[in-house]
């Protein structure tokens, strides 16, 4: 049996059914525990491969959700898949590697940049065997559209049309498999089930974690051998983004609250279409098929800012052509605040083919029909570069007596909540989705390599339960003044006003001590709801709770470093530094005090492999 209805898990003295654990007293809860080899944490897109893969390796595995699988952000990924198929035109796994590099500005681990581009087209191949829906050609293979930043020939030649679709459903094309292929193996799911901190023991090797199952409240603590985190981005650390309500980064924090760094958290892509307004995303597929952007002035200013890939330059080229035009009084409007998107020019039958969903989402949120009329759009938050640093096999790191790439025991983390780092300065569209499949199947393989089946878990101090539940008990009964959406709205206000698409070293000082001060006020936080049952206020609570560290974490890197790279743009430094600046940033934050710290890790300037050759630096221009 596969998914697991989580009212069964959470009945004390349940019979031998997979998740029924009786429930022990604790000091303050009763605990209902569980013994896993691997536990994954999310069920988005990196969640699935990866319990799908230790699942299928024979692994006791539990995949724990605090939304259902289906609703994981993944559904909402648009445009598509990167992987060199070669299907409409010559390509080749090196050119997507030397884009993804470029793309990167740099700051990406080439190492497992290799990893990511060799491995991405028989992962695509997988999924298509698995039974994702892709869009076709004439000749019935694999549908590919040109996507920023994608070239031929290591950026002399034309576009790729690299990026595999499912018209403008991909993710949700890809999500809905994923959960398919993961129930026929014998995972264990844990679906409305809140994951409030990891279990560290006091050798610093995670042991597990600690979990609220929100529709009875009750509390689990699932031992595992390997722990994977895949929950996703924090993109909701901000006012204006694409990302779902859930996208806070739960998974990041829990490692900043065991003494962990997060990586290179100062670079946020903004995606340069979001609807205006609604924030809504336009997929850049829309761009890819042809779609062009204008000023107020009718112009189509791409051509000025890169005049070779014009409205197909990456993501934070196009966002700070728009930003520019805006601030130079060329936007559109009463208050001249945006860009419109034009797609009528593009024959109906296209649109109704391959860009369906924005079809729609154009008429719901910008009231337009876009077979008619542009979309009013502006750049708005979309991915985290930044995470928790690991190697391309998904393992863990930090720095431990100077060694930067120790890996700690028992960790592991996927998908965007992970720097691993492909993306590093700059994601380039389409390498989200195709990092999720190869580095969820990587992190399956490691664990079927590294984990003793059939070995004792270790005792467990109950130290570290109580931990943890100490910080839900202090949320939960939190009697401040201030409410929870209140330091909320000012934090995610601060972050859009201080940390965006133009950054100046006064401005983010100033985001700075805002920040700090909104973190200080979270100690008179006031939770009304103490029950346990569907408790949004004390959910809503704990995901503030996370991401105000990772806002903390984020205006101080972007404060620090100065110079100018893919996402992270200084008006004060506007150049790229290789001599100081090519290295990562570690963050740690300590909840106590409140206080960020900062150091480096080298960028890794290795291959994997002989067969290809370190990129070396040059200017990156479109
Ligand atoms: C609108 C939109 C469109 C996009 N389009 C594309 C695209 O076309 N191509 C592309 O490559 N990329 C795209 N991206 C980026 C890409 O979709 C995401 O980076 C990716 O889907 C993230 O997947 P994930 O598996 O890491 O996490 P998610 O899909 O975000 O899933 C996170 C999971 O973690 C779980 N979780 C989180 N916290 C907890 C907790 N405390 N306890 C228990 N469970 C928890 C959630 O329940 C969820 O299952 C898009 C992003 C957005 C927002």
């Amino acid at each position: 049996m596969a998914e697991k209805k989580k009212s069964d898990a959470a009945k004390p003295n349940g019979t031998k059914k997979p998740g029924k654990a009786p429930a022990v007293a604790g000091p303050s809860y009763p605990i209902h525990d569980h013994t896993y080899d691997v536990v994954v944490v999310g069920a988005g897109g990196a969640g699935l491969r990866a319990t799908l893969g230790c699942a299928e390796a024979g692994l006791k595995t539990a995949c724990v959700t605090k939304v259902f699988p289906t609703r994981s952000h993944t559904v909402a990924a648009q445009g598509g898949v990167a992987a060199a198929l070669g299907n409409m035109g010559p390509d080749d796994w090196r050119w997507h590697m030397y884009d993804t590099v470029k793309g990167a500005d740099w700051l990406g681990d080439q190492d497992a940049i290799e990893y990511l581009c060799r491995n991405a087209p028989a992962a695509v191949y997988e999924m298509e065997h698995y039974g994702v829906p892709f869009s076709r050609t004439e000749d019935g293979k694999i549908y590919q559209r040109p996507f920023g930043g994608m070239t031929t020939h290591y950026g002399e030649g034309p576009p790729a049309q690299r990026t595999c679709a499912a018209a403008d459903r991909t993710g949700h094309a890809m999500l809905h498999t994923l959960y398919g292929q993961a129930l026929r193996y014998s995972a264990e799911f844990f679906i409305e089930y809140f994951a409030l901190d990891l279990l560290m023991d006091q050798d610093g090797a995670c042991r597990g974690i600690l979990a609220l199952c929100l529709d009875d409240g009750s509390i689990h603590r699932f031992r595992a051998k390997k722990t994977i985190l895949a929950t996703g981005g924090y993109g909701r650390a901000y006012f204006s983004c694409t990302s779902a309500h859930t996208c806070t980064g739960d998974g990041n924090a829990m490692v900043l609250r065991a003494g962990l760094p997060l990586q290179d958290m100062e670079f946020v892509q903004f995606h340069p279409t979001g609807i205006y307004g609604a924030g809504v995303l336009i997929t850049e597929g829309a761009r890819g098929e042809g779609g062009y952007l204008t000023n107020a002035q009718g112009e189509r200013f791409m051509e000025r800012y890169a005049p070779h890939a014009k409205d197909l330059a990456s993501r934070d080229v196009v966002s700070r052509s728009m930003t520019i035009e805006i601030r130079e009084g060329r936007g559109h409007g009463a208050d001249g605040d945006h860009i419109y998107l034009h797609l009528d020019h593009l024959d109906p039958k296209i649109l109704a083919e391959r860009l369906p969903g924005i079809t729609e989402s154009a008429k719901v949120f910008a009231g337009v029909d876009l077979r008619r009329e542009p979309i009013p759009v502006l750049p708005t938050v979309h991915y985290n570069m930044g995470g928790i640093p690991t190697n391309y096999h998904g393992e863990v790191l930090t720095l431990k007596d100077g060694n930067p790439d120790t890996i700690v025991p028992g960790l592991m983390a996927i998908g965007e909540a992970a720097c691993v780092s492909v993306h590093g300065a700059n994601r380039l569209g389409s390498n989200s989705l195709i990092d999720l499949v190869v580095f969820g199947r990587a992190s399956g393989l490691r664990c079927a390599e590294t984990i003793e089946r059939g070995s004792a878990h270790p005792e467990l101090d109950p130290n570290v339960t109580e931990r943890a539940l100490a910080r839900l008990d202090r949320f939960r009964y939190a009697s401040g003044s201030t409410p929870t959406a209140d330091l909320r709205l000012k934090m995610q206000k601060s972050m859009q006003a201080h940390c965006a698409v133009f950054r100046d070293g006064p401005v983010m000082a100033e985001g700075m001590k805002q920040i700090s001060e909104i973190w200080k006020a979270s100690d008179d936080i006031r939770v009304t709801d103490r029950s346990l049952i569907w408790n949004s206020d004390l959910v809503e609570t704990l995901e503030y709770d996370n991401l105000i560290a990772q806002a903390a974490v984020t205006v101080t890197g972007a404060h620090n470093r100065k110079e100018s790279r893919g996402a992270h743009a200084r008006e004060d430094f506007p150049n790229r530094d290789d001599v100081d600046w090519m290295k990562h940033t570690l963050a740690w934050a300590d909840y106590g005090s409140k206080v960020v710290r900062l150091d480096f890790r080298p960028v890794h300037t290795h291959t994997m492999t002989n067969e290809v050759k370190y990129i070396e630096p040059k200017a990156r221009v479109y």
